[in-house]
């Protein structure tokens, strides 16, 4: 008898995210890793959108903005 024909499901698969957040999920694999998730994506976060704009700004009012 073929028995393992299909993969194994796992109900509780975890995705591990580079920030270090979890995410609970039905997989074919029991663990997997992601860089981004909607924890910590920009998208989601606005952080890194947010820190480039501010790094942008910032040199733009030291180079025009201060007098
Ligand atoms: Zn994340």
């Amino acid at each position: 008898m073929k028995a393992e024909i299909q993969p194994k499901y796992f109900k509780a698969a975890q995705i591990k995210c580079a920030c270090g957040n979890i995410i609970e999920t039905g997989s074919v694999k029991e663990e997997m890793k992601v860089d981004t998730c909607s924890n910590c994506h920009p998208f989601f976060t606005g952080q890194k959108q947010a820190v480039s704009n501010q790094g942008r700004a910032a040199k733009f009012m030291e180079k025009y903005g201060k007098k």
